[in-house]
């Protein structure tokens, strides 16, 4: 390479966005693309690609591991709940891991993901480590896909202040040729397939050295679950768990009973609200009182063009206000959260006012009519 060339480059190199976070929208995308349910970061570190990869909806189980406690745990508090995912709950569930161990050790924690990540990791492993990474992570854990990402060295020249390697902790770093060498050997050693990629494009003209992090991406070409790997190989634990968060879901019973509940609540409100200003404005003209009924019909069309029958009507009686449970399921929030009628009346039964055959939810509007 002409040196002129190459210290005009060195000026210049410059990634925007900084390369980590295109290597974590790497995987993002790639989360994205193949929807896998369970995920597991291998040198997870400080928890930043575990917590951008929280808000992947699909993802229902996410798992860190990294050989540093410490790192781990500076940050791992983002990795919690906030108050909000209580108060709306979420319609999947997710449980939220970190451990504490090596990548050169198999642990059954480690068993049944889908997606395993391991970003910027195998450089740090020492020679030893190396060797047991793939039998561990292709081998034990077995997931349908794997992304590997490491330094490429070529792209080192191109890099001010890089001396030898671009981290102190690095044990070595990769051209694209022995990566790729050791990352098809892998492969067709474990029954993958791996296909070359990366993140941090070369400038033009320099197109040769390759991007500035590599990528391997590895396909499990057997259709094998982690399940039934997991049945064959039990074992003992050996990492730590040092941080465990499950969010909550409206699959847990307890979430969906307060969901269904307050919407019950709401909806029922809305009805009533609706009924007893129409009602009002027809109570002191008795011509137009008649004229009532007529009028609550069109209302229940408004009520989400439902198709109401008789039965499903609100009604007042005396001082109390009925609305039908079953104009209620119609609502398609409730009707969503609850699935079948059956299922609605179990949910709020004991929890909510009911008539005393249990078909409507019932107000006193005693108060209401006293303040009038
Ligand atoms: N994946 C992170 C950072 C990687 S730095 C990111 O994308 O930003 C490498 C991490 O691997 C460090 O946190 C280090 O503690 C961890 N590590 C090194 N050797 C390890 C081993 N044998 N097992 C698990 N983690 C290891």
């Amino acid at each position: 390479m002409d040196k002129n060339f190459k210290e005009e480059f060195t000026q210049i190199i410059k990634f925007e966005p900084p390369l980590y976070k295109q290597r974590h929208q790497f995987v993002k995308d790639l989360v994205e693309k193949y929807k896998p349910k369970k995920v597991a970061d291998l040198g997870c570190a400080d928890c930043s690609l575990l917590w951008m990869l929280k808000f992947c909806s699909c993802i229902e189980v996410l798992a860190g591991l990294d050989i540093c406690a410490n790192v781990m745990k500076e940050r791992m508090h983002t990795l919690s709940p906030l108050p909000v995912d209580y108060l709306q709950p979420s319609e999947r569930s997710l449980t939220v891991t970190l451990h504490h161990g090596s990548v050169a050790h198999k642990d059954p924690c480690m068993l049944g993901f889908d997606l395993v990540t391991c970003i910027e990791l195998i450089e740090h492993l020492e020679e030893s480590e190396l060797k047991k990474f793939p039998e561990v992570v292709f081998g034990f854990m077995a997931p349908s896909i794997v992304v590997i990402s490491t330094p490429n060295s070529e792209f080192n020249c191109l890099l001010p202040r890089v001396m030898l390697y671009r981290h102190p902790d690095h044990k070595f770093e990769w051209s694209q040729a022995e990566f790729q060498s050791w990352a098809l050997e892998t492969a067709s050693c474990y029954d993958y397939s791996v296909e070359f990629t990366g993140v941090g494009h070369p400038p033009t003209g320099m197109e040769k050295v390759g991007f500035c992090t590599q990528i391997g991406v590895f396909f499990r070409k057997s259709p094998q679950t982690g399940e039934s790997v997991q049945s064959e190989k039990p074992m003992e634990a050996v990492y730590k768990t040092v941080f465990k968060a499950v969010y909550p879901s409206l699959k847990d019973e307890k979430y969906l009973q307060n969901a269904v509940i307050s919407e019950v609540i709401f909806t029922a409100q809305i009805i009533k609200h609706r009924l007893m200003s129409k009602r009002e404005e027809y109570n002191d003209d008795p011509e137009r009182k008649s004229k009532f009924q007529l009028s609550m019909d069109c209302f229940s069309d408004y009520l989400g063009k439902l198709v109401v029958e008789k039965n499903m009507e609100p009604f007042v009686s005396g001082n109390e206000v009925y609305i039908p449970l079953r104009t209620i399921f119609s609502f398609p929030k409730v009707n969503r959260l609850c699935g079948t009628f059956e299922k609605l009346c179990k949910l709020i039964a004991g929890k909510v006012t009911l008539s005393s055959d249990g078909s409507a939810v019932m107000f006193n509007i005693e108060h209401e009519n006293e303040e009038n």
